[in-house]
């Protein structure tokens, strides 16, 4: 699924949850959560967050970068920091340089868990707590989203290999997969030029 399709699913979930006051919507809100509904994906080279962070879209650099980044802050947190979040993303960042598209961690319960924790202990500790709700969304919904996928997901990973999805899936790339992306995408469109000004005036 492109990345696109999935900010689309997380924006329209946080403008239809808010309707009910379980999200809050605001920019920043909104921010997170289109983060978020990305960050499964940088297990992808070429991933549209990896676009803006590595120099080259190839597997090896993926893995260099993202090992460097996971060792830098388990050194840092280990000599300066001491904070659990940050020694919980040094592990994730390791784990996501070593894991391929969909096949470790990042598409997993426990990489929602890994990184969401991370997220929400930052974010309590610097004062953005209503962000953690978007960002749970966010990634929660991006791994649900990869579901409806014929690959599937490791929703079980590291300790089941198997990959899991819904029974009706959808082939990305295909012409009824397209459409469908596409009208996700509209909708989220849509949704966004609708609520935009009413959470602006807030
Ligand atoms: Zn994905």
């Amino acid at each position: 699924m492109t990345g696109k399709t999935h900010v689309g699913i997380g924006i329209i979930s946080a403008v239809i949850l808010s309707q009910y006051k379980m999200v809050k919507l605001t920019l920043g809100g909104l921010a997170i959560c289109a983060i978020a509904s990305l960050l499964p994906d940088i297990d992808h080279p070429k991933a549209l967050l990896n676009r803006y962070i590595l120099p080259a879209k190839n597997k090896t650099v993926k893995t260099t970068i993202y090992f460097t980044l996971g060792v830098f802050f388990l050194l840092l947190n280990f000599f300066y920091l001491n904070l659990k979040y940050v020694e919980t993303l040094g592990i994730f960042f390791i784990l996501t340089g070593f894991s391929s598209h969909r096949n470790g961690i990042t598409h997993s319960l426990a990489g929602l868990l890994c990184f969401g924790l991370a997220f929400g202990f930052a974010a309590k500790a610097y004062g953005f707590k209503e962000y953690i709700i978007p960002f749970f969304l966010g990634y929660g919904l991006h791994i649900i989203a990869d579901m409806f996928t014929n690959r599937g997901v490791p929703l079980l990973y590291p300790f089941k290999k198997r990959k899991y999805k819904m029974p009706i899936t959808f082939t990305v790339g295909s012409f009824w997969g397209n459409l469908f992306e596409g009208l996700i995408i509209l909708i989220g469109l849509v949704y966004l030029t609708f609520k935009l000004p009413e959470i602006l005036l807030k």
